[in-house]
C-alpha cells in the first residue's frame, strides 16, 4: 500500500465524502463492516485501486462501492473521471497473523459473545403464519406444499421447496408461515429464516476475518432452512458454490430447505447442478390472486384488525386493486385510517374512490406500462441512470443497457416506433435497430435472457410476456 501521508488524508476525505452520501443507517452499519476490509487503495494512472483479498469481495465490492467512491473523488474534488477498481491482493503474512491472532484470542469476553451472536437468523413476521394465509386457486398448490413441508419437516419429497412468483403474492408470508408452524409445534427445532442477501454479507464477512469453518458449521446444523430471495445469488460464481454446499449438505442429513424467488429456477441461470438440485424437490409458483381471492383477502385482514367496512367498498378494492397483495393491504389501510380520523363521517363509497385515487390509477400504470417505466428498470438493473440511456454519445458499456431498454419498449408497449423513439430521444430507425440486435443476441447470450426476467419482474411481467 502507498500510504504516503497525501494519500492517507485523501483517502479520508474520500471516505468522509461518502458516508456524507449515505442516506440510512443501515448503509453506514453496512460501510463500517465493509471498509475495514479493503488491504489497500491508492492512486495507479487514473485508476483508483482498492485491495482485497478474495474474488467475492471483488465482484461484490466493485457492485456496492466503485460507482458511489467515484462519485465521492469527484464530489470531494479530489479528481474527474477516475476510476475506483478493486483489485486481489494477497495479504501479506504480517496482515494474516494479525487476523488469526485474534481468532484465536479474541480481546475480551464480550468479543467472543459478539462472534458467537452473529446474526444468522432474522425474526419471523408475527402475522406470517398458515391461520393469516387465504387460499385461493393462485397459491393452493404452494399452500399445500409449505403445509406438507411444516408437517413432514425433512422427511417429504419436497425437498427442497422451491416457491417463486411476482412481488408481494405471499411468497415470504407462506415461507414464514413454515417456520412459526416448526417452532410451535417443535420448540426444539432450529429453524433459521434469512434472505439471500443476508447470508451473502455474511459470507463476505465470513471470509474476511477467516471465519468460514464457523460459518459452514453453522449453517449446516439448522433443521430448517428458509432463504428468501435467492434470485439474489445470479452472477455470484464463488456464492453459488457455497450455497450450493450449504443446501446439499442439509438434504443429505434431511433437513429442510425452502426458497422463494421473483423468478422460475429455469430463468435464474444458475450452474445447471443447481437447478436440477433445486427441480430434485418440488417447484412451485404463487399467482396473482384472482377477484374472489382478492375479496377474501380484504376480509380476512378486516377480520384480523377486527374492524368493518362496508361490502360495497370492499367490492370495489377487490375490484380495481389487482396487481399483488401489498397493494391490497396498503388501499385497506388507508381507508382504515381515514375512519380512525374522521370517526364520525360515515364512509361511502364516492369518499373511498377519492381516498384510493392515485392507487388506482397507479394499478393502471402497471398494466399499461410507459417506456419511461421501462428505461427507469432496465437503468436500475445495469446500475445506470436513466439519462445515461438517453444520453446521446454512442459509450460502449451503455450501449447494452440502452437497446435492451429499446428492446422491451418494443416488446412490452403499444407504442409506435416513433413513440418510442421520442422516449429515447432517438430516431426511430435507431429503436428498430437497438432492439434487433438484443433480439440477435439472444439466442449466443443466455445472460441477456436473465436481465429480461429480472427488469420484466420489476416491471411486473413475466418473460413469457416478452419472449413469444
Ligand atoms: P412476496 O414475498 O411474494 O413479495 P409477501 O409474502 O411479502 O410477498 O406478501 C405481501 C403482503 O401480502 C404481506 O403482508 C402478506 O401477509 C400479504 N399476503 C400475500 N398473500 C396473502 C394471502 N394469500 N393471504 C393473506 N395475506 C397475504
Ligand atoms: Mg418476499
Amino acid at each position: 500500500m502507498s500510504e504516503s501521508n497525501n494519500e492517507s488524508l485523501a483517502w479520508e476525505k474520500i471516505v468522509a465524502t461518502y458516508r456524507g452520501s449515505l442516506q440510512s443507517l443501515e448503509e453506514i452499519k453496512r460501510m463500517e463492516l465493509h471498509f475495514p476490509q479493503f488491504l489497500s487503495h491508492g492512486l495507479v494512472g487514473s485508476e483508483f485501486r482498492i485491495g482485497v483479498t478474495e474474488d467475492l469481495q471483488k465482484q461484490w465490492f466493485s457492485e456496492l462501492y466503485s460507482k458511489p467512491l467515484e462519485a465521492a473523488i469527484k464530489n470531494a474534488g479530489l479528481g474527474d473521471g477516475i476510476k475506483v477498481v478493486f483489485v486481489i491482493e494477497k495479504p501479506s503474512a504480517i496482515a494474516k497473523a494479525t487476523v488469526e491472532e485474534k481468532q484465536i484470542k479474541p480481546k475480551s469476553a464480550q468479543a467472543t459473545r459478539r462472534v458467537r451472536a452473529l446474526p444468522s437468523t432474522l425474526p419471523l413476521h408475527e402475522n406470517y403464519t398458515f391461520k393469516n394465509f387465504v387460499r385461493g386457486p393462485s397459491n393452493s398448490f404452494a399452500h399445500a406444499a409449505a403445509t406438507a413441508v411444516a408437517k413432514g419437516l425433512g422427511r417429504t419429497a419436497y425437498n427442497p421447496l422451491f416457491i417463486w412468483g411476482g412481488t408481494g403474492l405471499g411468497k415470504t408470508h407462506l415461507m414464514e408461515a413454515i417456520g412459526h408452524y416448526v417452532l410451535d409445534n417443535n420448540p426444539e427445532a432450529s429453524v433459521c429464516y434469512i434472505t439471500s442477501e443476508t447470508f451473502l454479507n455474511e459470507y463476505v464477512n465470513a471470509i474476511a476475518s477467516a471465519g468460514l469453518p464457523a460459518f459452514r458449521a453453522r449453517y449446516r446444523k439448522y433443521d430448517l432452512l428458509l432463504l428468501d430471495d435467492v434470485q439474489f445469488i445470479v452472477g455470484k460464481k464463488q456464492f453459488q458454490e457455497e450455497f450450493f454446499n450449504t443446501i446439499n449438505q442439509l438434504l443429505i442429513y434431511n433437513k429442510q430447505v425452502v426458497m422463494t424467488s421473483d423468478v422460475a429456477p429455469k430463468e435464474l441461470q444458475l450452474e445447471e447442478r443447481l437447478i436440477s438440485r433445486f427441480q430434485q424437490g418440488m417447484v412451485t409458483e404463487i399467482e396473482s390472486p384472482s377477484y374472489e381471492t382478492r375479496l377474501a383477502i380484504l376480509k380476512s385482514k378486516m377480520q384480523a384488525r377486527n374492524r368493518e367496512i362496508p361490502s360495497d367498498i370492499l367490492n370495489f378494492i377487490a375490484e380495481n386493486i389487482r396487481s399483488h397483495v401489498r397493494a391490497i393491504e396498503g388501499a385497506l389501510s388507508r381507508v382504515v385510517t381515514f375512519i380512525d380520523i374522521n370517526p364520525t363521517m360515515p364512509l361511502n363509497l364516492e369518499i373511498a374512490q377519492n381516498l384510493l385515487k392515485d392507487m388506482i390509477e397507479e394499478e393502471v400504470t402497471i398494466k399499461n406500462i410507459t417506456p419511461e417505466a421501462i428505461i427507469q428498470a432496465t437503468a436500475e438493473h445495469y446500475g445506470v441512470t436513466i439519462n445515461d440511456i438517453k444520453a446521446p454519445g454512442r459509450t460502449q458499456s451503455l450501449v447494452t443497457p440502452r437497446q435492451m431498454a429499446m428492446f422491451l419498449a418494443c416488446k412490452l408497449t403499444t407504442d409506435s416506433l416513433p413513440d418510442i423513439g421520442k422516449s429515447f430521444d432517438r430516431k426511430h430507425t435507431t429503436v428498430y435497430y437497438g432492439s434487433q440486435q438484443i433480439q440477435k443476441r439472444l439466442s449466443v447470450e443466455p445472460d441477456l435472457k436473465q436481465a429480461i426476467a429480472q427488469i420484466s419482474a420489476k416491471l411486473g411481467r413475466k418473460i413469457s410476456d416478452v419472449l413469444e
